[in-house]
């Protein structure tokens, strides 16, 4: 088993380039190509599921990566997924995860979703007062096999990356523990069917300590709640998602080992292995288990270096291209057969397809001499990437394609590409 912060390799990567480009996996008709390695991915999975208390539940964050042939991968092995709406918990049903699996945490749940999902089973993390008066009504009436808990925002402050913060008071999640304190106490008393604590403080650029933080404020209304409603009454503490990943040498994101040191130390009641936990880890999950690699169009000047232009862009990565400070990708260049080129290195900007200047994946790096036909491959693409994809110029999503150490390499295309003819359907129109 691969150690936890391992990433795809450059060896892997060439090698799974090499075959999928030789075998034909990978056709002259393919722009671009996004790869997820799939016993990487178990690996994450196992090391979570050895690490953490036996009974945890890891419910996988779908937005992070809703391509079922992964979800099912993961759902295979004994994980369960979280969803953030109610198509979310559609793909996970797709994807064969039991409901009692399936952690349904939307912030804007409407009435008829609140009945789908009690009626299947699901886990509900409830995102504020109002959401549990309608449950009551709901359940005043028919009765569920859900275990239904309170999404708290432990307002420990913001990570360094304001949009995926939310545990601050900026944050639009859950009921606050600084001014709601006495409000969640009293819903535990009138609402004897609320038996779970949630919490998530952020996605990348949270650190330790405001984790270990806003633990410590889950750990002491559970300490109360039990006090209050008895020993049996929190049936799980769901701690989110939010554990960081490396995408540059200037990340340094914790391990999963001192991930579970710190929590353990700081919240010993939560880490015992009396109460249920639920994580909800996206990227961590995923994240280092895809890269994607795109045919360089075209290579011309470009202020007083070069501009590579690949099929790659703001449609895929939104983040890096619009917030580039923030978001960053390591980046390699393979020659039209997948061989890795070493030369020496130039100055290039790489440029996505789309008709908008902004439309930079990478401003000013130092890589091999790029000609066409080259592959410019990303790195650590395995979440938020093909997940977010925009239709902004119409662009079809690129093949994805799993690789399996484990089964000799074999390559499976997960996910086929989009073609003119889908975008047109996506888009109202005829069949062509
Ligand atoms: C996005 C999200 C996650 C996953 O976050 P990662 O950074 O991918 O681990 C988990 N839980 C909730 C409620 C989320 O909104």
């Amino acid at each position: 088993m691969r150690a936890w912060g391992d990433r795809v390799d450059e060896a892997q990567i060439e090698g799974a380039l090499i075959k999928a480009l030789g075998s034909g996996v990978v056709a002259e008709s393919d722009r671009a190509v996004v790869f997820h390695d799939m016993c990487l991915l178990r690996d994450r999975l196992q090391h979570l599921q050895s690490e953490f208390p036996p009974r945890t539940l890891h419910a996988v964050a779908i937005k992070a990566n809703p391509i079922v042939a992964i979800l099912r991968a993961l759902v295979e092995q004994g994980a369960g997924l979280e969803a953030a709406s109610l198509e979310e918990t559609a793909l996970a049903l797709a994807a064969g995860c039991p409901p009692e699996r399936i952690v349904f945490d939307s912030p804007a749940k409407t009435v008829a979703e609140l009945h789908e999902a009690l009626r299947l089973g699901f886990v509900l993390n409830v995102d504020n007062f109002a959401e549990l008066a309608r449950i009551d009504e709901i359940l005043a009436t028919s009765s569920t096999a859900s275990l239904i808990g309170l999404r708290v925002n432990p307002m420990v402050g913001a990570g360094s990356i304001g949009i995926t913060s939310v545990a601050d008071g900026g944050s639009k999640f859950g009921v606050r523990i600084d001014i709601e304190r006495d409000a969640i106490f009293e819903a535990f008393a009138r609402y004897d069917w609320l038996r779970g604590l949630h919490m998530h403080v952020g996605s990348q650029g949270c650190d330790l300590d405001l984790f270990v933080r806003a633990a410590s404020v889950i750990e002491d209304l559970y300490t109360e709640i039990t006090r209050r409603f008895g020993a049996e009454r929190v049936a799980f503490v769901d701690i989110g998602g939010g554990l960081p990943v490396e995408y540059t040498a200037a990340d340094k994101p914790p391990s999963l080992t001192e991930f579970l040191a710190a929590m353990s130390a700081a919240v010993p009641s939560l880490f015992d292995g009396k109460v249920r936990l639920i994580t909800e880890f996206g990227r961590a999950v995923h994240s280092g288990c895809g890269f994607a690699a795109s045919r360089v169009e075209y290579v011309k000047g470009f202020a007083d270096h070069e501009l590579a232009v690949i099929h790659l862009g703001a449609d895929m990565f939104m983040r890096p291209v619009y917030l580039p400070e923030q978001w960053k990708h390591r980046f390699l260049v393979c020659d039209c057969h997948g061989r890795i080129k070493r030369g020496a290195r130039k100055r290039y900007t790489i440029g996505g397809p789309l008709c908008f200047a902004g439309d930079l994946v990478a401003r000013d790096l130092e890589l091999p001499a790029i000609e066409p036909g080259d592959f410019v491959v990303v790195r650590d693409v395995g979440a938020y990437t093909v997940s977010m994809w925009s239709r902004h110029c119409s662009r079809g999503l690129p093949k994805v394609v799993g690789f399996d150490a484990d089964r000799d390499n074999a390559l499976q295309v997960l996910l086929r590409p989009e073609t003119p003819a889908d975008v047109v359907q996506f888009w109202g129109g005829a069949e062509l």
